[in-house]
This record gives C-alpha cells, sequence and structure tokens, in this order.
C-alpha cells in the first residue's frame, strides 16, 4: 500500500512542525489549522482508521490521551478547554487513512458537528457523555499502567539541554591526548567499541560479539574528556566521530526498531527506560570514549533521556545525532 502523508512525515520526508515525539507516537501542527491550536496526534504504528483498531491497540490509543493532555498544558488550553477527535471514513471527512487524532483548542470550539446539517435528532447528551467515559476510561488506564511500571515511560517533555555543536569545536574533542591507561568501568563490551567507520546493521543481524576494551595508545589517542557535555551533532559531524573513534554508539530507539536494523555496532538503550537501566549503562558504557547517541531523529527525546542519565554520572563528551536512523537509512 502506498505509504500516507504521514509515513513520509514520521520518516522525515516531509517537513512538519513537531510538537512532540517518542518511540509510538508524534505530534504535529495540523497545515491547515481549524483552531488556534491545532495539532494532530498521530500514532507511528500504522492503522487506518478507528475502525481498524485491535486489542493490542488499546494501550497505544490510552497514550494518545496522554500525549493530547500534555500539548493541551504545554499550549496552555487545559484550563480554557479544548477538544480531541478523530474522523473515520467518509462521512466523518478523514482524509488520511491513518489513524490521527485532532488537538482543537484555544478558542470557543462551538457544538461538536456545527459544521453540518443534523439530520436526525439522536439523543446527543448520551452520546457525548458514552464518548467521554470512554475517553476517561483510557485516559485512566493509561495512567494507572505508566505509574505502575517501574519502567515508566516520560510522558511529559522535559527541558533538555539542546546545544548544537559547532564545527569549529570538533577537534576540541578529538585532539590527541598523551597516552594514560583507560578509565573504563567495564573490561568487557557489549560491542560498540570501534575505529572503523560505521555502517548499517541489516535486518536480523545481531550484533558483533563482545571485544575487549582498547586501552589508549598513541595510534588511537583522540578522546578528549569532558564530563557533562551534550551536544547536538550533524550528518557530516556524526561521521567524522564514527570515522575518528574510539566512540560508543548507542542506539536509543525501542528494542524492536532496534532488531528490525541499526547502525552497525551500536548498543540499544532504550530511551524510554533510561531511568531503569541505570545500571547496565554504568556497567556497560566506558568512560574513555566519545559517546554518540541517535534515535529516530527530529526531536531526539530519546537520544537526550539517555544522554541526560550519563551525563548525571560524569560522562562525556557526548553527542547527540539529530538526523538519528531516518537519515542515516537515506545517506545509505
Ligand atoms: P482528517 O481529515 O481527519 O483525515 O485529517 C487530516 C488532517 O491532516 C487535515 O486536518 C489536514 O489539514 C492535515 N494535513 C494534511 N497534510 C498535512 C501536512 N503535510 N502537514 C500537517 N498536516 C497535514
Amino acid at each position: 500500500m502506498a505509504q500516507t502523508i504521514f509515513e513520509r512525515i514520521i520518516q522525515r520526508e516531509i517537513p512538519a512542525t513537531i510538537e512532540y515525539e517518542d518511540d509510538e507516537i508524534i505530534a504535529i501542527r495540523d497545515i491547515a489549522p481549524s483552531a488556534q491550536v491545532h495539532v494532530l496526534i498521530i500514532p507511528k504504528r500504522v492503522i487506518a482508521s478507528v475502525d481498524a483498531v485491535t486489542g493490542p491497540d488499546a494501550e497505544l490509543i490510552g497514550k494518545v490521551f496522554i500525549v493530547a493532555r500534555d500539548l493541551a498544558r504545554k499550549f496552555g488550553i487545559d484550563a480554557s478547554g479544548y477538544r480531541v477527535v478523530t474522523n473515520t471514513n467518509a462521512d466523518a471527512g478523514q482524509t488520511v487513512p491513518h489513524i490521527h487524532f485532532h488537538l482543537l483548542g484555544g478558542e470557543p470550539l462551538g457544538r461538536m458537528n456545527s459544521g453540518t446539517e443534523r439530520s436526525h435528532t439522536a439523543p446527543k447528551s448520551g452520546i457525548v457523555r458514552d464518548a467521554g467515559l470512554i475517553v476517561a476510561c483510557a485516559l485512566g488506564l493509561a495512567i494507572t499502567f505508566n505509574a505502575m511500571n517501574p519502567k515508566s515511560i516520560p510522558w511529559i517533555k522535559k527541558d533538555y539541554e539542546r546545544i548544537t555543536l559547532d564545527s569549529s569545536e570538533i577537534n576540541k574533542y578529538l585532539a590527541p591526548t598523551p597516552q594514560t591507561p583507560t578509565t573504563a568501568p567495564a573490561q568487557t563490551l557489549p560491542s560498540a567499541e570501534q575505529t572503523a567507520p560505521a555502517t548499517t546493521q541489516p535486518v536480523g543481524q545481531t550484533p558483533q560479539p563482545a571485544q575487549q576494551v582498547q586501552q589508549s595508545t598513541p595510534e588511537q589517542p583522540k578522546f578528549v574528556p569532558a564530563p557533562g557535555i551534550v551536544r547536538e551533532i550533524t550528518y557530516a559531524q556524526f561521521k567524522a566521530f564514527l570515522a575518528a573513534g574510539p566512540y560508543y554508539l548507542i542506539d536509543a530507539r525501542g528494542a524492536e526498531k532496534y532488531a528490525e536494523g541499526h547502525i552497525a555496532n551500536a548498543v540499544n538503550f532504550y530511551g524510554g527506560e533510561a531511568e531503569a537501566r541505570i545500571p547496565d549503562m554504568l556497567q556497560s558504557v566506558p568512560k574513555d570514549r566519545v559517546i554518540l547517541i541517535y534515535c529516530d531523529g527530529g526531536e531526539c527525546e530519546l537520544s537526550h533521556h539517555v544522554a541526560d542519565v550519563l551525563k548525571r554520572f560524569a560522562y562525556g563528551p557526548i553527542f547527540i545525532y539529530t538526523g538519528g536512523w531516518a537519515e542515516w537509512t537515506t545517506k545509505k
């Protein structure tokens, strides 16, 4: 089936103003707003409409309402009021066959279907009440599930430090350093120490087996520690760090996506579980090399979750490749 416009936006083939993104959901500004605030909340999984929703989608659909609530707060329309609606098929005016929810607000929105002639006198208050109940249940379930889950997903978008690496600064982190013994906490790594340029790990291929941490040698001294430094980098800068080595590469996307394909030698630490995986990370991530992180690209929330944790434990320099998997796959 041909890709919908939303899939192409998710894959960064078409630009959009992204207001929220995580592994499962993206929220963008509607290109033709019907209200002062008009955001489309789009599950990334391709579901054609409400009519195609199945049991396993329940949690994802519940999460949509959490995202809607947080966005309403972000736009300051939570108190004044807002509407979350989804159109299904022709009569409702659905134009994109990829499920999405309109978050509308910032002004009085009028009656639910004020744009059309009502041809029947259905007990509207009952329908609205039932719809409200369903939404409230979904919301309640999603909040409860997340609160009880030790690996709870960081719903609310944190304001991370987003500083772009100035190209003139790149040598600062790659300049030769005197030969010193390594201070890496782990002697054995899953896979990520690497000096050769990375390529894409083909689908279904497992990461390389564990290798020994390389000691600093005069041939490979290109690491200048900068604890707590987090910078966002471009594709060209990412490639420069890959070529320079030594680095430790982290894929912050979910395990499913990582399994489908990832940049060669990347180790998977899902950003949504960054807090829960602190012990693993401290054990596996060495301190004697540049840390590179990527996720889907764009806002890079997942990468920032991981970077934030590592920063707290004095890792650095840490570089977030903002093009992420979406851009990387187009550059192959
Ligand atoms: P619906 O009619 O419920 O299927 O909603 C589709 C929505 O997608 C409409 O409100 C459009 O304005 C919006 N839309 C279509 N193309 C884009 C785009 N490229 N970027 C943002 N919103 C879009």
